[in-house]
Order: structure tokens, then sequence, then C-alpha cells
């Protein structure tokens, strides 16, 4: 291989980076240090006329090897790979050095930071020395999706995948699809019926020829690579054959057995046979086993009885559904917060306390009270207090905004004041009125009589200390604006709870090896330039599962996480990254302790010749094996020891 010749190219990213550190000083040290050939600084060496210099210099001055001192390598490494390339030399012939955040963010001094740039730059010039050239390699991308969650997230996205033709898995652990959001009455700021907008959704996703529904099914195992993963799929059993059943709902009828009902959140009662609500996708009914007499006393069974198209089956199994796909979208939503532990607030010891999901089932006019705002003993509220961010932007609980709580306590304001004649008292921090439309629907909204208390009320009390705070909830605190403590002598208050990460989150990330934020949400690849994607090639995210969103932000993000999918179907094939670990086989000792270190289970053992054997295509270069293996059998490429030795040595100078 030819003598490394080396140019070096130091950006100034505008005055990110130029603005602290001196880049004619770090240039002048760069052209001084070994096999470097040139040296050169620029304002952004990412925009084109950055790429055509170091073009340039490749075809003319015959350099072999590249360091660009500049930003983060997560944000601009494939462009400058992707432009040595096309100057003809490996694109793993490149280094980059971060200066702008190692260097020009941290360090307020500018000669330290001037120094600590020029250590980063000899690093890097000492190590792509020794950088060899690798070769990535492309495998098909399977056509399918899996989408984990039947929300309005999932919908969406499934919806705009199978449009264009190609085959989605729309995996969903309830019996019916819709999420959260179809248990909505109203939707802000627009006040459409919620369902009104869903059910279509659903139902063009439940009839879709190209989407397969798994409803009542978890995913149990994830294997594979983007392009090629295989999932196992647990369709747990119905106890109702779904190619008999047409939905009649006689069974449901029949069934003498009750139990809580999830949907409306244990406001009202469902049959042990059930739909969970009257419009569920697919509309077959699911045997709940906790509360059907026959499978707690082994008999009944009348269900069976009534069934004309005999679609009962006690004896059904879960099964295990095995799929292979090419993408996976995950849209597992989220949990509404629970508000009990803010026992100063009274959830679950004052019965007309409520939070905010119950009052949207309280509201639904196919809900456990039909649609009647109405007290516990069944009497119309008179007044109603709704406190604002219950579990949310609290650092005893979720120090975030949940960023809808605002908007749907303005939309429970409106809905009280349609249904009843009640005082409405909107007790909140801040308003938060953020979204299209949302500013105007507040002014809206605060001209409807409602009275806009600013502070957060300390308790929810029913000591009376007054006549008029007889039998009532007093909401007590303070109203910030007038700088007085305030009794709301009210009938009912409506907590407005957080949304949380939901409690499987752990399980979920761990699955399909994606990380989670310190708040329990999924980590996108990047917040602001890649929001959808996640370290994990070909496993997108979409919706709440990555941070609380309203529906319009939820459906946009469904919409980009399809195309993100769609893109990779187009194209046909993936690249895998070349910078892998590989074991020399002659040093294997066979010992496996790199078997079960491996995160993404890329290793596997070879018995007829007791050895452990890398799937590239699996290995994501983290590095776990190479350091965990006690006969030094595995080698980084790219990450080789002389290369680390000598970036050690040139960050020493
Ligand atoms: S067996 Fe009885 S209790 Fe169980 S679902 Fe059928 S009717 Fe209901
Ligand atoms: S840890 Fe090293 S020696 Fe042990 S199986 Fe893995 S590669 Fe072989």
């Amino acid at each position: 291989m030819a003598k490394p010749k080396i140019g070096v190219y130091v950006c100034h990213c505008g005055s990110n980076i130029a603005g602290t550190i001196d880049v004619p000083q770090v240039v002048e040290f760069a052209k001084g240090l070994p096999a470097v050939a040139i040296a050169r600084e620029y304002k952004f060496m990412c925009s084109d006329p950055g790429q055509s210099m170091i073009k340039d210099d490749i075809n003319n001055l015959k350099l072999n090897r590249v360091v660009v001192a500049s930003c983060s390598p997560l944000l601009h490494e494939q462009t400058f790979r992707r432009a040595v390339q096309e100057a003809g030399i490996n694109p793993y012939l490149f280094e980059m050095a971060n200066i702008r955040e190692h260097c020009s963010w941290t360090t307020e001094d500018h000669g330290e930071a001037t120094e600590k740039a020029k250590a980063l730059v000899s690093a890097a010039v000492k190590r792509v020395y020794y950088h060899q050239p690798l070769e990535t390699r492309e495998v098909p991308v399977n056509p399918n999706t899996l989408i984990v969650g039947g929300g309005i997230a999932g919908i969406q996205a499934a919806l705009e995948i199978a449009d264009a033709g190609h085959k989605v898995y729309l995996v969903e652990k309830d019996p019916s699809i819709g999420g959260h959001m179809i248990q909505f009455d109203k939707t802000f700021p627009t006040l459409d019926c919620s369902a009104c907008i869903l059910t279509p959704k659903m139902t063009s996703a439940g009839s879709h020829h190209n989407i397969e529904l798994m409803t009542h099914s978890e995913v149990k195992e994830i294997a594979g690579f983007i392009g090629n993963f295989k999932a196992k799929i647990r369709k747990k059993a119905r106890f109702v054959d779904e190619s008999k059943c047409n939905g009649c709902g006689v069974c449901m009828e029949k069934c003498p057995w009750k139990a809580d009902s999830e949907f409306d959140l244990g406001l009202s009662q469902r049959k042990a046979i059930y739909t969970p609500f009257p419009q569920a996708v697919p509309n077959i009914p699911v045997i709940d086993k906790e509360s059907c007499a026959y499978f707690l006393k082994g008999k009944c069974r009348a269900c069976e009885k009534f069934c004309e198209r005999e679609a009962i089956d006690f004896e059904q199994q879960d099964k295990i559904v095995e799929i292979d796909v090419g993408n996976i979208i995950i849209a597992t939503g989220y949990d509404p917060f629970d508000p009990t532990p803010i026992i100063k607030y009274g959830y679950g010891k004052f019965p007309n306390v409520v939070t905010g999901l119950e009052f949207e089932r309280i509201c639904n006019s196919v809900g456990p009270t039909g649609g009647k705002i109405v007290l516990k003993d069944g009497s119309e509220p008179k007044s109603i207090a709704i406190i604002h961010c219950v579990g949310s932007r609290d650092e005893n609980y979720h120090e975030y905004c949940s960023r809808v709580c605002c908007m749907y306590a303005l939309k429970y304001s409106h809905l009280i004041k349609e249904k009843t004649k009640a005082d409405v008292y909107q007790m909140y921090i801040d308003m938060r009125c953020f979204g299209k439309g949302y500013e105007e629907f507040y002014k809206r909204l605060s001209k409807e009589g409602v009275t806009f208390i600013r502070g957060k009320p300390a308790e929810v009390s029913d000591r009376a200390m007054s006549e008029e705070e007889k039998g009532k909830l007093i909401v007590v605190g303070e109203d910030s604006l007038l700088g007085t403590i305030v009794r709301v002598p009210v009938d009912m208050v409506i907590l407005c709870i957080a949304l949380e990460a939901r409690a499987d989150a752990k399980n979920v990330a761990q699955l399909f090896s994606i990380s989670q934020g310190a708040d329990g949400f999924f980590i996108e690849r990047h917040p602001k330039l890649d929001p959808v994607a996640t370290m994990t090639e070909g496993v997108f995210i979409a919706g709440c599962c990555q941070s609380p969103k309203d529906i319009p932000d939820t459906v946009a993000q469904a919409s980009a996480a399809a195309t993100r999918v769609l893109a990779l179907i187009s194209k046909g094939k993936v690249e895998l990254e070349a910078a892998v670990a590989v074991i020399d086989e002659e040093k294997c000792s066979g010992c496996r302790i790199c078997n079960l270190l491996c995160p993404y289970n890329a290793i596997d053992f070879i018995e007829k010749d007791e050895v452990s054997r890398i799937n590239e295509a699996l290995c994501k270069g983290c590095g776990t094996c190479v350091a965990a293996c006690p006969s030094a059998a595995i080698t980084h490429k790219h990450f080789t020891t002389e290369e680390i030795m000598a970036e050690i040595e040139g960050v020493l100078v």
C-alpha cells in the first residue's frame, strides 16, 4: 500500500469553532505533523465548496488519507466519508476530530481550547496513518414491516405503508386497535368527535388487504438486522374462532358474568366475553379467563350455547407466529399518570375527584353515563375545578411538561359549559398553547365564562370552614396573580394527569435494542435531525413512546416513520457497517464469554469447530467482545490496537 499522504482540514463552523479556537494556529500545527501533505482551513467544511476542496486536493495532491477537524461525527462523518469516496479513496481512510463539541463549546479559555484542538488533530492524524480500507456489504430489504402498537400512530403508519403497496403486520396487545384516542370524547382545538375521525381509519386498517391485524398479541422475540428481522409474536387465545365469528354480539348479550371495563377505566362493567367498545376493530369478542365462569368454575358455556356460528372455542391455545420483516416501527404510546400517590389531591379518597381520562369517558355519549356529566350520586355538578400539571412539571414525579394537559383542560371547560350550568375553575401554572389554532382556542374559551386561577393548588379537602363549603370539595391554593390564598368549593375536581412512559417500556427497549431516556421514553437518533429513527438501524419510533405529544404531532411523526420505511423498501437494499469485530479462530479458546456478552446476539458458538464466530450483519461494532476476550482473539476493524495506541500517543503531544 502507498505511503500515507494526509490532508488536514480545519473548519471554522461559522463562529462556533473560530470564535474560540485560533484556527490558523491549528492549521500551522497540523502542517508540521508527520505524513501531512497539506493543511487548510475553511468556514464550513460540510458545505459543497468545503467538500470540493477535499476532493480537489485528493486528485491534485494524490492524498490517500484525510482528517477533518470540525463538529460531531454523528452529524457529518457520513458527509465526509462520501466526499472522499467520490474522490476515489476508501471512506474508511478518513478520520474526524470533534473540535466543536470537545473544544470550542466546552473550553472557555481560548488558549486552552486551541491547544486541545491541536491535540485532537494530532490524535486523528496519527490514527488515520494506520487506517485500513474496509469494504461495506449490501443486503436486500424485506419489504414487509412490523408495527408494534395499534393506537393512532401505529394505525397511521400502517395505512401509509399499506397504501403504498407493502405488507404490514400491525401488532396490538389489546383485543382492538384504537389506543387511547378512541377513549377520548372530543379532540382539541377543533372539537371533532374523536371516535368519528378515528373509526374510519380503524376500519380501513382492519379491512386493508395489505395489513394483517394481530390484536390480543405481543412481540416476544426479535432477531436479525435491518432489512432482515425475524419476529416471534404470541397471539393470545381469544377463545373465539375469528374465521367463524361475525360479531353479532349474542354471546356478550347472553353471558351472565361481568367484570370492570378496562376501556371505561372501571366506571362501567363489561361481560366476561366482550369487545372493549362497540366500534372495536376487529369486531370479534374475547373471553377474559379471569372472569369467565367456565374457566373459574367449570360450568356455564352460555356463550357457546347461543352462538349460532359455533365460533366459541374453549380449547383455543396461545399461538406463536413467526414473521419476517425488513423494518420495525414502535408506536407503543404512553400510560396516563396515576395520581393516587399525590395524597393531597384526594384521588381514590373522594369519589368526585376524577382523572382527565375518566372525565373523557364520563363525557362520551357511549360512555358509562351516556355522556351526562354527573357526580357519583347521579346528580349534575354545580361547580367543577380543573387542576393542571398533576404529576407533570413537578420534580417529585415528572419534571417534563406533558404538552397536552392545558389544551385538554380547556376542552373540558367547553364541554362542561355545553352540557351543564356548572361554574368552571381552571387552576393552572402557565397556559401553554403552542400548536396551530391553540391560542385561538384559549381565547375563545376565555370568553365562555370560565374562571382562571393562576397557581398550583396545595390540596383538595372536605374540611368545610363556612356554610358555603359544607358538603363540597374545597380546592385550596394560592392565586399567584392576586397574591392571596383561595378556597374554591366545588362538586367535582378533574385532575389533568401527566403522560408517562409505559410501564413495560424497559422490556420493549430491551427487546428491540433501543434506548430510553431518564424519563423512560424511547430515545430518537437525533432530537432535531432524526426524530423517528433509533440507534438500531431499521427500528423507528413514532408517537408518545418517544415523548408526550398531541394527536397532530403524533400523526406527523407516524407519517415520517412510514416514509423512512418506504424509502428503505424502495431502495431495496441496505449497506452494512464495515467497522465490525472479527474473531481470529486460531486464537479462540471457545470459552464463549463473548457469546454471552454481545448485546446484539451477534456471536454464535460453532460446535463442530469449537470456536465462536461473529455474524457481521448483526455486529454493531460496540467493542464489548473485543474488551472481554481473554484470549485477545477478537479485533475490531477500524479500532485496531495499532490505531488506538497511535491516537493515544497523538493526543499526548
Ligand atoms: S362461558 Fe359463560 S361466563 Fe364465560 S364467556 Fe361464555 S357465557 Fe360468559
Ligand atoms: S471470548 Fe474469545 S475465546 Fe472466548 S469464545 Fe469468544 S472469541 Fe473465543
